[in-house]
């Protein structure tokens, strides 16, 4: 595992890292969740993704008996969480970044997850009815508090993140220096777009979420909805139409001669492709069992083989490049 400066911090992060969205609770109690956060660690990730909102809090709580267990030493890994949506329906208590709620949102998460301090805490939306400011105080103060150590965003804007920089620096306060946008070949949007100017000016660090766009790219989805995937589920209903999409299906099957000449899965390929863009400080993987775990851990492999040329072709297959023989 190769590690990767979290922007400009002096922390460094594995460039593949574990994250709980959807899984913890809904698909994996304490044991298997124990077993694969065991399985990515022993593969050498150092980071573990939370967030308040996954599975209304419980999603902490299993990563928090997971954590009791393991007894890893706090200094080896690093753990976070986010707040925007909310446990309750309260008028001050959903989505909101406002200071009430994120002071009693750090407080609850700690217990939850049984520990001191988390070591980033991100918002996980921008909040348009909170000002900035009164956001930017009080992340700083979480921080100053030792409850969190660094601090960031998720999906803001280039120019939310900047005003907040600019606001941090104005009081001399703690600034983000982290950005948790969605990214994978197909949704490209933000990191191919207005983050690469700003993450050059700022080197901003950035976690990126949801890298095989939820099991798409692992191929699984190609003969429709396996029983025991993330489309069965529950309540995840909107995902179904982007899962069985036959433009997005007949993009992942192209994908399948590139793995097969790189001798590695799709999965593996999509993880890495990731990896690919220097602006990626960590590929936050999810999985739902231990063998995925030790799937996806070995993508970092597959990086240094994917050569330009085969960057440019997953472009073409993707619309973001001509393919130049149709000139
Ligand atoms: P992915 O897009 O990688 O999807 C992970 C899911 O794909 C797994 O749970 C599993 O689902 C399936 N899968 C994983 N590996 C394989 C494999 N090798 N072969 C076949 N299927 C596989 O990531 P997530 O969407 O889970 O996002 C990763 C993390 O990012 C989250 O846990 C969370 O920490 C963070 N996140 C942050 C968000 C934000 O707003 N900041 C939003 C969403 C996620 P199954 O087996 O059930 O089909």
């Amino acid at each position: 595992m190769k590690y990767r400066h979290l922007g400009k911090t002096g922390i460094r992060v594995s460039e593949l890292s574990f994250g709980s969205w959807v899984t913890f609770h809904t698909q994996a109690d304490v044991k298997l969740a124990l077993n694969m956060m065991a399985a990515a660690y022993e593969a050498g990730v150092n980071f573990f993704d939370n967030a308040e909102v996954y599975a209304s809090g419980k999603s902490e709580e299993v990563m928090g008996d997971a954590f009791k267990k393991l007894k890893w030493r706090r200094g080896s890994y690093l753990v976070s969480t986010k707040f925007y949506w909310g446990l309750h329906d309260g008028i001050n208590e959903k989505n909101t970044l406002n200071r009430k709620r994120l002071i009693e949102g750090i407080n609850g998460s700690l217990e939850r997850l049984q520990l001191d301090y988390v070591d980033l805490v991100y918002c996980h939306r921008p909040d348009p009815t909170t000002p900035i400011e009164e956001t930017v105080w009080a992340m700083h103060n979480i921080v100053e508090w030792g409850k969190a150590l660094y601090w960031g965003t998720s999906e803001w804007s280039a120019a939310e993140i900047t005003q907040a920089i600019e606001i941090a620096e104005r009081h001399h306060l703690h600034k983000p220096v982290v950005e948790q946008p969605q990214y994978n070949m197909f949704e490209r949007k933000r990191m191919e777009g207005d983050y690469v100017r700003f993450y050059k000016e700022h080197n901003y660090g950035s976690t990126i979420w949801s890298p095989l766009a939820s099991g798409l790219l692992s191929g699984k989805y190609q003969n429709g909805i396996p029983k025991d995937s993330r489309g069965a589920l529950k309540g995840y209903d909107w995902l179904k139409d982007r899962l069985t999409n036959e433009t997005s299906l007949a993009k992942v099957a192209a994908l399948e001669p590139i793995a097969k000449e790189l001798g590695c899965k799709l999965s593996q390929l999509a993880l890495a492709w990731c990896l690919k863009n220097p602006f990626v400080s960590t590929v936050i993987t999810g999985a739902s069992r231990v063998e995925q775990v030790h799937e996806n851990m070995k993508a970092a492999e597959v990086v240094d083989k994917i050569t330009p040329e085969i960057m440019d072709r997953i472009d073409v297959i993707f619309g973001v490049k001509k393919n130049e023989d149709d000139d």
